[in-house]
């Protein structure tokens, strides 16, 4: 298997997996797509019907890695990324009504759909360093989510170190919580005195220190991981096979960086029997505009109940951008320079057009979110998230094909965002057995200045990788 960036010439070389793993995002901005993709025939579903969740996420990677590690050490990896999660299916299915169902995607360790494609890029991430006998340094910034999971999906390798940066004060307690009570000898967070935005400033100013950079190995875990959309396409599998393999099965999903969703389409340009694919967003609706009016410019971020989907600019959307314009990879970078100077795409009609064939697209504002979870708790019991709550609101709108089911992505647990749950519903979500004593545990706080020589020069003191190497 070959991959080649989004945005690189017709005549450039094409790279492994073990490349594209490593490197995450392409030397000329783009993001690495595979060159051509695997198909599953139906003999292939039939078999995977068979399997558990592991066993289906190491033969859906296996397409993927083109030769960097057997089966059988996939295997092994895939059973070991979803051992500790607090449900047996991984992923269950539950029913919300005749043809609406729930994947419920908030049983790993820390309740959002995050863990189920980081938890393997960790271990993918550790098994090649190891290969190759080299040690990183991963750095990051989060506003709460993300950085708790790739804690969890990195913490006792032993080739990497990671330091996450956070503004102090300013992600709730949970979220803070299940990052500083983390005991591993490689995590280190980082609460900077400061905002969300200073903290990314910082981070992207270490990355621009080559020196500093080269020496300690600097390497990221975000969404545009071409390994994590892999590792996504699984719960994809696992749903339709569940609801019988062959017959089609609508699917929707909250939205923020389109990476949840493309996952789905990857599957379902793989052979999946995917009928429509939702995308759910919230009033930060930059999607749901494209796919209404063909015209996609950058608004701003404003907060809304579902933060984990307040985004501005949706950056797996370049792969798919890369597919409607034919793979033409100058297009797609004139387009996304345009993109950046103007805050407008300068998409087509033709592009816009074949996206509106692929997707349909749903908006929920703040009170939506809110009368969504009161009713689905109302007339089925279900306790939704405010992320889940979007894309159940889009499951509900969607345009009916008789006998086709839906399901809708339920990407975090109500227990991450118990405030806006219990105004909904009176009912206060407790965190589940793994995490009930997260509010026990010892956090190790490191109160660091907003100031980048101040972040460098501690980061230098921890990180196991030294200059030399
Ligand atoms: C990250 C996240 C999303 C958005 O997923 P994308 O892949 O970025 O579109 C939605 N809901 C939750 C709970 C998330 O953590």
């Amino acid at each position: 298997m070959q991959y080649i960036s989004t945005r690189q010439g017709a005549d450039s070389a094409a790279l492994s997996f073990e490349q594209i793993l490593l490197a995450g995002l392409a030397p000329d901005g783009g993001l690495y797509v595979p060159v051509d993709l695997p198909r599953l025939s139906s003999g292939d579903l039939a078999r995977l019907r068979t399997l558990d969740y592991p066993g289906v996420a190491a033969s859906v990677l296996s397409l993927f890695v083109g030769g960097m590690m057997s089966d059988g050490e996939l295997l092994a990896l895939a059973q070991d990324a979803y051992r500790g999660f607090d449900h047996p299916a991984a992923a269950p299915l539950k029913q919300l009504g005749r043809d609406d169902w729930v994947l419920e995607l908030f049983h790993g360790p820390t309740l959002a759909f995050k863990d189920y494609a980081l938890q393997v890029l960790g271990r993918l991430f550790d098994a090649v360093l190891a290969k190759r006998q080299e040690h990183i340094t991963i750095v990051g910034a989060t506003s709460g989510d993300t950085g708790s999971a790739a804690i969890e999906a990195c913490r006792d390798r032993d080739n990497l170190d990671i330091f996450i940066l956070y503004p102090d004060g300013r992600t709730s307690e949970v979220q803070r919580r299940q990052m500083t009570s983390v005991d591993a000898p490689n995590v280190h967070t980082l609460a900077i005195d400061g905002s969300f935005d200073d903290c990314q400033d910082i981070v992207k100013a270490l990355f621009a220190d080559v020196p500093f950079r080269s020496g300690f190995g600097l390497s990221a875990v975000n969404s545009i991981n071409w390994a994590r959309i892999a590792a996504q396409i699984a719960y994809y599998v696992v749903a339709v096979t569940a609801l019988g393999g062959h017959r089609p099965v609508s699917f929707a999903v909250p939205t923020g960086n389109f990476g949840n969703i493309y996952a789905g389409h990857i599957a379902r340009r793989m052979g999946l029997p995917i009928d429509q694919l939702l995308i759910g967003t919230n009033r930060n609706d930059i999607l749901w505009r494209f796919i209404e009016t063909g015209e996609m410019r950058i608004a701003g971020v404003e907060p809304s109940f579902s933060p984990s989907m307040d985004i501005q600019v949706s950056s797996n959307f370049e792969r798919l951008y890369h597919e409607v314009l034919d793979r033409d990879g100058a297009a797609v970078a004139q387009s996304m320079a345009a993109f950046r100077d103007t805050g407008r795409l300068p998409a087509s009609h033709a592009t816009w057009l074949r996206t509106r064939q692929l997707f349909s697209a749903h908006r929920l504002d703040d009170a939506g979110i809110e009368a969504t979870i009161a009713a689905v708790w109302r007339e089925t019991g279900e306790l939704l998230d405010p992320h889940s709550a979007v894309a159940v609101s889009a499951m509900r709108a969607r345009e009916v094909d008789a006998g086709v089911p839906c399901i809708a992505l339920a990407c975090a647990h109500p227990a991450k965002f118990p405030d806006v749950v219990e105004r909904a519903t009176g009912i206060r979500p407790r965190l589940p057995a793994h995490l009930a004593d997260l509010f026990e545990r010892k956090e190790r706080i490191n109160r660091v200045p907003n100031q980048f020589e101040a972040v460098k020069a501690f980061v230098a003191a921890r990180a196991r990788r030294r200059h030399a190497q």
